[in-house]
Parts: C-alpha cells; structure tokens; sequence
C-alpha cells in the first residue's frame, strides 16, 4: 500500500436538517454538484499519484447529498494496481435509514462517525460505524452515563467531540475533565474485561490544531488549505486563504496558506474568552487520549 495522501475534504453542501446551539459552522443552502466533485478528485489524484487517497465527505449534513456521496465512492476511479481508497464522513445520524445502512454494510471502506444513534441494534452491528460522543456546555456531566449507554449497546468505535469556538466556565471545564477521568475508568474496566474498544482520538494528530488540513473543497468549488473557512468565527479569512477553484485548476495558487500563524488569527476571531476556553477543552481532550494510551486503549 503506497504512503497515505494527505486528506480530500469534500463539502458535499453547507446545509443541515439541525440546527445545534453550539454548531461551528457557517450553513448556507449551497450543494455540491457532481462535475465539480469530480474534477476535485481529478486534481487530487493527480497531485498525489500512487499515494493512499483518503476522502472526508463534510458538510452541513454530507447525508443531505447521499447519493452524490455513493455515486463518488462506487465511481471513484481505480486504475490497476492504485491504493484502495479510505472515505469517512461525520453525521448527525437524523438521515441514516435503511438505504444508508445497506451502503454501509457494502462498503467497509466507508467509515460514517454517527453523533445521534437512532437504530443502535443495526448500527452496532457495523464495523464501520464510530459514534461521536458530543459534549456541549452544561452537558459534561452526562457524558460518562451517555458512554455507558453507548458501550452497552454494543458500540466499540468512538470519537469525543467536546463543543469548541464556545464559552465554557472554569466550573464546566473541571466537571469535563471529571467525566474525561470517568470515561476513561470506563474503558480501562472494558479492556480488563478483554472487550477491545477503539478510541478515535488517540490516533487523531492534526498539524493545525482544531481543524483538518489538506486540500479542502467547499461545495462550489472554491479551495483551500484549512476547513477553518467553513466556520463562523473564520469565513472571514475566506478571501485571504482561498487558493483558487477546481473550475480552474490551472490557476490555483497551492503555496497560498503556506506557513501561515494560526493561533493568533484564532484569537483575534474568537476573542480571548472563547480561545482560551477553547484550548482548554482541547487540552482535557489531548490529556484524556493521552490517558487512553498508558491505559493500552488504541485508536
Ligand atoms: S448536526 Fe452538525 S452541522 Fe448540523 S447543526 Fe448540528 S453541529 Fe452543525
């Protein structure tokens, strides 16, 4: 298998059917069409030949456009002998219906990070499937009984999102890192147990951290080098870091971004209160993985 490619972020479309109180992104009605998807992957390959492609569906909700997802993973061109490619997508589950699960079981390969669990019986029951265990302000609490919860249906694939680009009290910061501890007794107990539980975020590293890199495609085809664009606090960078689009490929301008400061820029648009809190929560996120690793539960 040749070296993984750095990842596709394709924005299939910037709606979604919720609308969560501490939602990052800016959501608009634009939808991906599928020539653009297609000459996104095009440029893709071409800039990284032999290399694993890994393609990210993002959204608003990437199951809004699931048969423009489908369409791309069953089309994806393969010449003879090219690394298989490895696709994921997040998703708030609302939209997961029988379709959806039969794409699942027939494509393996196509990793789906569910937030809600509306049929847990079937999607347990996928090796695909990692829940996303989110946690909002005033939430974290709750969070170990929701992991409980979780574990008991059966689910041994998950990923901890704790709400960022939010406010978050010195008092809701300690019960995080609280449930954190909780959570983490909670799978060392499953590994005593000779159960294997996966944990997404201690094989997640991210050079910038809070956000993915790598080529990102917003829904109308315009590029760039971060999915912070995609956010509220930051669409206003959009200009500043847009590369160029796959309608032209010929003129997009790759070194764009490159070697760009990120934390003040995070701080003059988030405001001191909200970055500091935000890198808080990321650091209980980082100590709690790192936790997992001495506690021998991989990623
Ligand atoms: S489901 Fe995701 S994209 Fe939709 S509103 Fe909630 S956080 Fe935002």
């Amino acid at each position: 298998m040749g070296r993984d490619a750095p990842p596709l972020i394709l924005t299939l479309t910037r709606a979604c059917n919720l609308r969560c109180g501490f939602c990052p992104l800016s959501l608009g009605k634009t939808t991906m069409r599928q020539g653009t998807a297609a000459k996104a992957i095009a440029l893709y390959l071409q800039r990284h030949p032999g290399r694993t492609p890994r393609i990210r569906f993002f959204g608003g909700e990437p199951l809004l456009r699931f048969r423009l997802l489908r369409r791309i993973v069953e089309g994806f061109p393969r010449p003879a002998g090219s690394p298989e490619p490895a696709f994921s997508f997040p998703t708030n589950g609302t939209l997961v219906d029988r379709e959806v699960l039969s794409f699942l079981a027939e494509h393996p390969g196509v990793e789906a990070a569910v937030s809600r669990v509306r049929d847990a019986r079937a999607l347990a029951g996928l090796p695909n499937v990692v829940v996303t265990v989110c946690v909002a302000p005033g939430r974290e609490a709750g969070m170990p009984g929701h992991l409980a919860g979780l574990l008991a249906a059966g689910f041994d694939r998950l990923n901890f999102l704790p709400a960022f680009f939010v406010p978050w009290s010195a008092e809701q910061l300690g019960g995080l890192r609280r449930s954190f501890r909780l959570a983490a007794a909670l799978l060392r107990r499953c590994r005593d147990r000779g159960r294997v539980v996966r944990v997404r975020n201690v094989a997640t590293a991210n050079p910038v951290p809070l956000f993915n890199h790598g080529m990102v495609v917003d829904s109308d085809g315009d590029v760039f080098p971060s999915n912070a664009v995609l956010c509220g606090p930051f669409a206003h960078l959009r200009d500043r870091l847009r590369m160029g689009s796959v309608l032209e490929p010929a003129r997009i301008d790759w070194g764009r971004g490159r070697g760009l400061r990120w934390d003040p820029i995070f701080r003059r648009a988030l405001g001191n209160q909200v970055y500091d809190a935000t890198r808080r929560v990321d650091d209980a996120l980082t100590e709690f993985a790192a936790e997992l690793v001495r506690g021998g539960i991989g990623g």
